[in-house]
């Protein structure tokens, strides 16, 4: 059977705390590959093998970072379709989508590359003539990364490729749920040269505590559920370190009468079922003015009849099984608290939800509040845009929104009133280009944002430097 391993300092090493099987979503029987389930001492090494490389990484030029992180594009790109492959079958992606995934980690990688040449700080005139005074804007040192598994390549990378640009070196805490992917990442990683600068500790919250509460790991940028958030946020607050919690969403999508209402259902349509509705930006509420309701059903029914439901591996498919058996428990479970509006035949074996439409909730239900991660879609009626806004900012979260509208005017209300880190209008919720800000508003995030430029911000720390004559 394959052994996902450890990276440390360039080697790939086993041990650990026990271990646990990685199943392939579609057919459980079948075992991606074994996952160590790393602790204390695994964290204990990685954080030596990056404390050691942070001291020549921070003092390598700008350009020579780059050409590292170019390389790694390149060593990604080499072997997209195995990488793609993995993630289809790991974590259930649909292979079209898996693909789009790699695509997005060469482009995220060649991006920072360039990001390492630029400027990190400014020059501040001085109160009194002839002092110089400029801001430095140095790395953290170590930084600790804690990812989940929908995105099992996308995201380490969308952190530690600012992270590495900027000068830190990094540890990163995979998914339990997606070691595999992590294990060929960091070979990608080795290949292109980077050894105690890229670590990887396997594992599940045992090993993501240890790095968390580290001395030598200076900041954490973790991405996952809300819960896990808020204990990571609170252990980092406790020990003042650094940290980053993006979170999930309870993301809408608001249909006025005014849309194309065709096109319109197949935005929520795929922003909602397309892998299953584990993207965290996933449309998981749709309001829909009351007037053009009936109409709007009759072709959402019609859109989701479009995508193809089944195995990953098949091309066609838009939407596979959902993560693991808890995941499907928890979603089947939800769905009987409200009432089916529309469901469709998924296959019996392996942990597939049907797409299905629930309505008859109003919108403080658990249905229209609680992130499900599945690919279930909570339907709820407005009679304007007002009252549409209003039920769509009635949530903790606030990570993506969209608007399905051909009136300007709305348009900018929207805008204007949505309280989501992510807004689209005539777009589905889900996608955001890999240079533009991520993250989201009120519990969706901590209120740091990643990839483009901004993601710099929380991979450094200002100097403020006067000289004086
Ligand atoms: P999760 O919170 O269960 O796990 C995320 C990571 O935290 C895993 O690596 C896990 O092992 C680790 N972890 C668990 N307990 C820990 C602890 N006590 N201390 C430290 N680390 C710990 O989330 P998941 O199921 O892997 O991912 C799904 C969630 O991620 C959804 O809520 C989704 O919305 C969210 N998500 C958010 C974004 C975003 O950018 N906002 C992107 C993707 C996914």
């Amino acid at each position: 059977m394959r052994e996902a391993l450890h990276s440390i300092g360039g080697s790939l090493l086993s041990g650990g705390a026990g271990c646990l099987d990685s199943l392939n979503p579609a057919e459980p029987t079948s075992i991606v590959a074994r996952i160590p389930l790393g602790a204390a001492a695994e964290v204990e090494k990685a954080a030596e093998a990056a404390s050691a490389a942070f001291g020549t990484w921070r003092k390598t030029a700008g350009p020579a970072r780059a050409e590292r992180l170019y390389a790694w594009a390149d060593a990604i790109q080499a072997r997209a379709a195995e990488l793609a492959e993995a993630i289809a079958t790991e974590v259930g992606k649909p292979i079209g989508e898996a693909k789009g995934e790699v695509g997005r980690c060469v482009a995220i990688l060649r991006y920072y590359a360039g990001e390492a040449v630029r400027p990190l700080g400014e020059v501040i005139p001085g109160l009194a003539s002839g002092v110089l005074q400029y801001s430095l804007r140095e790395p953290l040192g170590v930084v600790g990364l804690i990812t989940p598994w929908n995105f099992p390549l996308a995201i380490p990378l969308w952190k530690a490729a600012p992270a590495l640009a900027v000068g830190n070196t990094v540890v990163l805490k995979p998914s339990e749920n997606s070691g595999w992917c992590a294990h060929l990442l960091a070979e990608t990683a080795i290949a292109a040269g980077l050894k105690g600068e890229f670590n990887v500790v396997q594992g599940a919250g045992e090993a993501g505590a240890a790095l968390v509460n580290h001395p030598d790991v200076k900041a954490i940028s973790f991405t996952g559920s809300d819960t896990t958030g808020a204990a990571i946020s609170k252990a980092c607050a406790a020990l003042n370190k650094k940290y980053q919690t993006e979170m999930g969403g309870k993301n809408v999508a608001i249909v006025l009468a005014d849309a194309d209402l065709a096109q319109a259902a197949n935005l929520v349509a795929g922003g909602a079922m397309r892998f299953a509705g584990q993207k965290c930006t996933a449309t998981s509420r749709v309001i829909v003015e009351s007037s053009v309701s009936g109409r709007f059903l009759d072709e959402l029914r019609k859109a989701i009849e479009l995508l193809p439901v089944g195995s990953p591996m098949e091309a066609a498919t838009a939407v596979g099984p959902v993560i693991n058996e808890a995941s499907q428990a928890k979603i089947l479970g939800a769905l009987g608290q409200g009432t089916v509006l529309h469901s469709v035949t998924a296959p019996s074996s392996g942990f597939f939800v049907s797409p299905t439409v629930v309505g008859g909730v109003d919108a403080s239900h658990d249905l229209a509040q609680n992130e499900l991660f599945g690919p279930v879609l909570t339907y709820l009626e407005a009679d304007t845009l007002d009252a549409a806004l209003e039920l769509a900012n009635n949530t903790r979260f606030g990570l993506s929104a969209s608007l399905c509208t051909r009136d300007i005017r709305s348009a900018l209300t929207y805008v204007d009133r949505i309280q989501a880190g992510m807004v689209r209008v005539n777009a589905d919720t889900t996608g955001v280009d890999p240079h533009a800000p991520f993250g989201g508003y009120k519990g969706s995030s901590s209120g740091t944002r990643e990839q483009g430029e901004v993601a710099k911000d929380f991979y450094t720390q200002y100097k403020t430097v006067q000289i004086n004559p």
